[in-house]
């Protein structure tokens, strides 16, 4: 609560700003506060109100914020990668024209992001805990950052100040989390009455690899065992080279680090101790009985522990998001402030075997979506329309009242969800683009999924490796978990056709670079290609 020193001082800073001048007390009132909270790799089908089949009370808040508010069961991602998926929620662009079409480049903070423009809307706007785009964030008031993937742990995090460089840096001592929203809270604590709307991110690290949960989550789950996917052992029959051979699986690719087998560092130590008492004991028992384990018990062992720790990574987000929505109820800000929850993609949970990400499967072409925006859309909505993290950043500029015809909103590529949130039954897309690039003929890239592109419409989705030229075709209603590939089904051969035309227009609409039959063409060559344009 604010003393009555802070409330004074605040009142003199506003005299001074002329920050609650008329002009500004109407942005207020008319433009609500937006909170965006983001995960890494957070799997829809790991929250309890997508029908998870996991142990149905690890999100009670996300399950409640769903409740209270409209969550989409169908956003699909353009491109299913972090800093790729990042780039596109800040323009509003896809990953050729924003120019992050891996997780290699850097993102050009030049560009028109939608943070820049609500801050020309009279926004107040800040971000804490994962960027992960290389560049310093622009178009942010303040922000407190990881730098690069982050640690589970005592992150070291980055701010703007007027140094040389631009930036400082300090350590945090605590779970990263908890961290990153203590940061968030204590901005939102002190922020000055009349400072106008706000439009906060809270990122968060988790629950990406190597899942490290936090201490007091350690024993979650410990004497139960996780439902296991039914295509756990898929052999990829029908499917193509690209899912033979990529580098994704439980079986093969944990590392013992990822399995918690091997020293984890960054602890302090009683943190370590904490995670040794826990660990140790399960892994004695595990090192114990290995010898005489078969191959498929060996993968079943490693799908618990996999799935135990990035559930229990979720566990502490989930609180943490409880914490935040309390803050907004203390501060008497619920009613003003549009919270919105999603991730910057899907996961595989050992389907198919997997774990990660790339493919335009529908465990991770997905990605979570709830938005409650308290007094305009109905609470405990389900939308089953195929909207894309695309179309955030236009959302987000429509809420706040920016003009769609500026000449910045006219070149974005996505398509704004205000009329749904307001309940107006619209259509908004009949099909849906996408393309991941990051595979590199050359050399080993992270879990060598290959490139390809592809259409999804509501039922159907066709997808073209095209640097293998294969196709595969599949028929959601049918097959869900996208095991039978009906490429060659003469059943479906006009669908078949009618997609791959889909898949054309979306691609010249888009304005999408061709670069089909370059097989040993390195992606990053594509954005020079199109500067070039
Ligand atoms: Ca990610």
């Amino acid at each position: 609560m604010r003393t009555m020193v802070g409330t004074l001082v605040a009142g003199l800073l506003l005299l001074a700003s002329c920050a609650g001048s008329p002009q500004q007390r109407e942005v207020e009132a008319t433009t609500p506060n937006i909170l965006f909270i983001f995960t890494d790799d957070h799997a829809s089908h790991a929250i309890g109100a997508y029908g998870s089949r996991f142990p149905g009370d690890n999100t009670p808040h996300l399950d409640q914020l769903a409740a209270e508010g409209m969550r989409f069961s169908r956003c699909a991602v353009t491109n299913s990668i972090c800093a790729p998926s990042r780039a596109v929620i800040l323009t509003g662009k896809y990953s050729h024209l924003n120019g992050v079409l891996t997780n290699a480049e850097r993102f050009d903070g030049a560009q028109v992001t939608f943070p820049k423009l609500l801050q020309e809307q009279g926004y107040q706007t800040a971000l804490f805990g994962k960027w992960h785009l290389k560049s310093e964030p622009t178009g942010f008031d303040h922000y407190e950052r990881l730098i690069g993937q982050g640690p589970y742990y005592n992150p070291k995090m980055r701010f703007p100040d007027d140094s040389k460089q631009g930036f400082g840096e300090r350590l945090h001592e605590g779970y990263t989390t908890d961290v990153i929203t203590d940061l968030a809270i204590d901005w939102l604590k002190g922020r000055e009455e009349g400072s106008g709307p706000f439009m906060a991110m809270v990122q968060h690290k988790a629950p990406h690899r190597h899942w490290q949960p936090a201490p007091r989550h350690l024993d979650l789950f410990a004497d139960i065992e996780i439902a296991e996917p039914s295509n756990l052992f898929d052999d990829y029959s029908t499917r193509g080279t690209a899912a033979h051979i990529q580098d994704m699986e439980i079986a093969t690719t944990l590392t013992p680090h990822d399995l918690k087998l091997a020293p984890q560092g960054r602890f302090n130590a009683d943190q370590q101790k904490l995670w040794d008492a826990a660990y140790e004991p399960r892994n004695a028992a595990f090192q114990q009985k290995k010898a005489e384990m078969s191959e498929e018990e060996i993968v079943r062992w490693k799908y618990q522990r996999y799935l135990k720790d990035y559930l229990r990574c979720i566990r502490a987000v989930d609180e943490n998001i409880g914490r935040l929505l309390e803050t907004l109820d203390e501060l008497d800000l619920s009613r003003g402030t549009i919270v919105i929850y999603s991730s910057d993609q899907g996961f595989f949970l050992g389907e198919h075997g997997w774990f990660d990400k790339r493919f335009m499967y529908e465990e991770c072409y997905r990605t979570p979506l709830i938005v409650r925006w308290p007094g305009v859309t109905d609470p405990g909505q389900v939308n089953d329309q195929l909207v894309s993290n695309v179309d955030y950043a236009q959302t987000f500029l429509d809420i706040a009242g920016f003009s769609e015809n500026r000449e910045e909103v006219q070149q974005m590529q996505g398509i704004s969800l205000k009329p749904l949130l307001q309940g107006e039954d619209v259509p908004v897309r009949k099909s849906h683009y996408y393309q991941y690039y990051e595979y590199h003929p050359d050399r080993k890239t992270a879990h060598m999924v290959r490139r390809h592109r592809g259409v999804a419409t509501g039922r159907y989705k066709l997808i073209h490796f095209y640097n293998l030229d294969e196709w595969e075709l599949y028929d959601l209603k049918e097959d869900p978990h996208e095991m039978v590939n009906r490429i060659d089904d003469e059943e479906l051969s006009h669908i078949r056709k009618d997609l791959a035309a889909e898949l054309e227009r979306l691609a010249k609409e888009l304005k999408v670079p061709d670069d089909r039959g370059s097989v040993s063409r390195d992606p990053h060559r594509l954005i020079e290609g199109l500067k070039q344009r």
